[in-house]
């Protein structure tokens, strides 16, 4: 295989209000000053300008992450909008998503995320417990969520995402369904429940926090469906639940092995042979020679997680759709592997020959990527 042109763009903003929150594993630095944002908005043109040209006409995503998107200013994020529009051409129903905090998403930032042509919110919200936000350093409030959320939908957001966190310290199966509860109050069309992991080097890690037992986080995975179904959200991935339609089209085009760009700080990109990433340190991308780390897998290997990051999502893989992403077939990759996860129950081959993770196989995902693997 040849290296693909990019198909998705993610763009990593690496700055933070104050401080980070407790669990957080992110690149981004807080309380930076309008000069550091202002020299990360000019090398990240230079990064655009780059590999722009490596880009399909039109793409079909862009994603602006972080890091806090909507720490930026008014005029900052509206460079950011203009410089992407500057450099890549997006499909007329391109997804174009932006993560907020809805804390630092003014009025005013959110009519210039609409008029630049952003189709998708991601709020990051994790928990509306007081208690519960403090236990994992999470600062700032939601109190003005349900304001945000009205106001989003009448400047005309059709895609609103809602980011939870469960398995928290101290977090009982009750608590976790209030805070579902109250983000399906807000109408969301999407929510993500991610279970809390907690890594060394974060500041719970270095308090020795521990995350909940593995039966309470199974019983947490089971209500967030049980509650989302009536509101209409039904599970496609592992930690995503949407309604039929608003499913993120970025992730699950990475998902599925799209070749995507990843630009700024910490980001990470895929043109179907080479996988690179940027340094995770705002001072070293910042030099006009930012030195890449580089990973060439071999073609069976990448086929391999491809076929494992697939089997995230709800429908999996059919043999035409996995050989045209990585000229494999995944019979003959894994065979005997995938016969014995079809055996443990953990997937299963629908009436279309369709490979799918069971209920098991997807709370148990990470088995299944280890097998595969
Ligand atoms: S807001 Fe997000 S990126 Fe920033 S410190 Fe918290 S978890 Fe990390």
């Amino acid at each position: 295989m040849t290296p693909q042109p990019f198909r998705a763009l993610y763009v990593h903003v690496p700055f933070c209000r104050l401080r980070k929150c407790g669990y957080c594993a992110f690149y981004s630095e807080t309380a930076a000053d309008a000069g550091r944002r202002g020299a990360y908005l000019e090398r990240l043109v230079a990064e655009f300008s780059e590999f722009a040209p490596r880009a399909v006409v039109p793409l079909d995503s862009v994603f602006v992450g972080g890091g806090t998107p909507s720490c930026l200013t008014s005029a900052e994020l509206r460079r950011l909008l203009a410089a992407v529009r500057g450099h890549f051409t997006l499909a007329p129903d391109a997804e174009f998503s932006v993560e907020c905090n809805p804390e630092s998403l003014t009025l005013r930032k959110a009519e210039i995320l609409a008029a630049g042509g952003v189709t998708r919110l991601s709020l990051g919200v994790q928990s509306f417990d007081l208690r519960l936000r403090r236990a994992i350093g999470r600062c700032g409030s939601v109190a003005t969520l349900p304001e945000r959320v009205r106001e989003l939908r009448a400047l005309g957001f059709r895609q609103l995402n809602l980011d939870l966190m469960n398995a928290l310290p101290g977090q009982t199966l009750a608590n976790w369904e209030d805070d579902l509860r109250r983000a399906l109050d807000l109408g969301p069309d999407h929510l993500s429940t991610y279970s809390l992991t907690v890594e060394e080097h974060t500041a719970l890690g270095k308090r020795g926090v521990e995350a909940a037992d593995d039966r309470l986080a199974v019983a947490m995975w089971d209500a967030a469906e049980r509650l989302a179904r009536p509101a209409g959200l039904r599970r496609y991935e592992v930690s995503n639940l949407a309604r039929p339609g608003c499913e993120c089209r970025h992730n699950q085009d990475i998902w599925l092995g799209t070749p995507y760009l990843g630009c700024g700080p910490a980001a990470c990109s895929f043109d179907g042979i080479l996988r690179w990433s940027n340094p995770p340190s705002l001072a070293r991308w910042l030099r006009p020679r930012c030195r890449r780390e580089f990973d060439r897998l071999p073609p069976s290997r990448r086929a391999a997680e491809v076929l494992a990051f697939g089997l995230r999502t709800v429908r999996g893989w059919v043999p035409a759709r996995f050989r045209e992403r990585t000229g494999f077939d995944y019979a003959d990759l894994r065979g005997p592997v995938l016969r014995r996860l079809v055996a443990q129950g953990l997937l299963y081959r629908d009436w279309e020959r369709r490979l799918r993770p069971t209920r098991k196989g997807l709370l148990f995902h990470d088995t299944v990527a280890r097998e595969l693997l």
